[in-house]
């Protein structure tokens, strides 16, 4: 008989606590998990899966727009929101029960409650009822951060935006990175007046400076208005609803929706990790080592709650890992470098390695080679968007440092190629490759 109740208890049942329940479970752990909310975390819930769907359902509005210079009419067309938010929500619903039988499957107990730490191997359930643990994961990644100002009460956070009752028709969003670039994009293409407001001028920080140029562009050609400089200061309600946005000292705004997507802050409220020794690092962060361990021996924590990379692929690896250490006798650290990303704009962008500007700085020499292209389907629908690719190179080695791309279909391309700047390729190796046309891909391996 062991002397814990549970060789591991993990709290949170999101893309890493699912990841680690499971494959500790396969190696014979006997493995406990407690979630407060829904069985898959942000990714499935809330964020990565249903965002992807409302971009498909989103996108039709381009393809049937061009399938007109294909010959194709279409009488009587209309957009209906709650068929499309009612499709993502069956979807999500779904997606919860296949997560929730993979515990089953895999004999993982779950507790639909909020779980706190006790002590380096207890863990109090919401319940009352406390239980011990060999090991304790904690994976209740990240949650919106909403700022401070005069009325954000009437305002909204991607946690709620799946749930909207009615179509927006006027949509302000306040931030410029990941989210907010998405949905601008998305109730741009279904048919709402998106207003991005900012605090800095800058879009999706950290990514190619001339993607970033590119995404703007089209975005106000296609609509979508920016204010920088100006993040909100007030936001009030009249009596038909409607929503009186002031960004900075400017006019306000009137709106439907106020969407804020500024971040998001690592999830400890409440955790009780003061009961194990474990002090928060300066963004709110557990501080783990590079096993994932925090400053108790018996306590890791992986995902968004570490503020590592806030990405799912990245809190599956990270989960893994921890499972594979404790309990299936290998030890392995996490490569964070060459974590290829996406954001689904529309147009999209996708990008791998180091950008021109990080490249400099590590390797002094290097070149940049691009691609400034229409794409043909592009060109058919007399749609003037154009693509542009880049590969940033070290001009010694030939190595390719860092791939960028914004255009159709672009993440699902740039995975591929991301594999050829993990192995170390070289430009010599992308000119040896034989272009596959006609494609846009092929623009990565025709750049001279
Ligand atoms: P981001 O970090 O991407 O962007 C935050 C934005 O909000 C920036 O424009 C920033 O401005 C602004 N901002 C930050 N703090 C404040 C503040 N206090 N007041 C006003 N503005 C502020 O955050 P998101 O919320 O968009 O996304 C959170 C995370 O979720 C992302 O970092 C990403 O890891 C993940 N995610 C990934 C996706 C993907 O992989 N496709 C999709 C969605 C989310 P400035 O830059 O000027 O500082």
């Amino acid at each position: 008989m062991s002397e814990f109740d549970y060789d591991l208890f993990v709290i949170g049942a999101g893309s890493g606590g699912v990841r680690a329940s499971r494959i500790a479970a396969s190696h014979g752990a006997k493995v406990a998990v407690a979630e407060e909310h829904r069985i898959g975390g942000t990714c499935v819930i809330r964020g990565c899966v249903p965002k992807k769907m409302l971009v498909y359902g989103s996108h039709f509005a381009e393809e049937l727009q061009d399938a007109a210079h294909y010959g194709w009419s279409i009488e009587g067309m209309r957009f209906d929101w709650q068929t499309l938010r009612d499709t993502v929500l069956r979807d999500v619903d779904r997606l919860e029960t296949a997560y929730t039988s993979t515990l089953d499957n895999n004999k993982v107990e779950h507790f639909h409650k909020r779980a706190a730490i006790a002590g380096p191997n207890a863990v109090r359930l919401a319940s009352g009822r406390e239980v011990t643990a060999r090991y304790i994961l904690v994976a209740t990644g990240a949650w919106p951060v909403m700022p401070e100002f005069e009325g954000n009460e009437h305002c909204i956070t991607s946690n709620e935006v799946f749930h909207l009752p009615e179509f927006p028709r006027r949509v302000v969003i306040q931030g410029a990175g990941y989210i907010a670039m998405e949905f601008a994009g998305i109730f741009n293409a279904l048919g709402s007046h998106v207003t991005v407001v900012n605090r800095s001028d800058v879009i999706l920080r950290g990514y190619d400076e001339g993607l970033r140029d590119r995404l703007l562009q089209i975005t106000m050609a296609r609509g979508i208005e920016y204010k920088f400089h100006c993040p909100i200061t007030k936001v009030e309600k009249r009596e038909d609803g409607t929503l009186m946005v002031t960004p900075g000292q400017q006019d306000p705004i009137q709106a439907d929706v106020v969407l804020i997507a500024t971040g998001r802050r690592p999830k400890t409220d409440g955790l009780g990790l003061e009961n194990a020794g474990i002090a928060l690092g300066p963004k709110g962060e557990i501080p783990v080592d590079e096993y994932s361990k925090t400053a108790c021996d018996s306590i890791y924590a992986v995902g968004d709650v570490t503020d590592r990379v806030q990405l799912t692929p990245i809190a599956i690896r990270e989960g893994h890992a921890v499972a594979d250490a404790l309990f299936g006798g290998e030890q392995r650290t996490i490569a964070y470098d060459c974590i290829p990303s996406a954001v689904f704009s529309q147009p999209p962008i996708a990008a791998v390695g180091l950008t021109e500007g990080e490249a400099r700085n590590q390797y002094g020499n290097i070149k940049v080679y691009s691609s400034d292209f229409r794409p043909m389907k592009n060109v058919f629908a007399e749609r003037h968007e154009r693509g542009l690719y880049k590969l940033v190179v070290d001009a010694n080695t030939g190595r390719i440092l860092g791939i960028h791309m914004i255009g159709p279909d672009s993440p699902e391309i740039l995975q591929a190629a991301a594999i050829a700047v993990k192995a170390g390729l070289t430009k010599a190796d992308f000119d040896a490759t034989v272009a596959l046309h006609p494609s846009m891909a092929e623009e990565l391996v025709l750049m001279r």
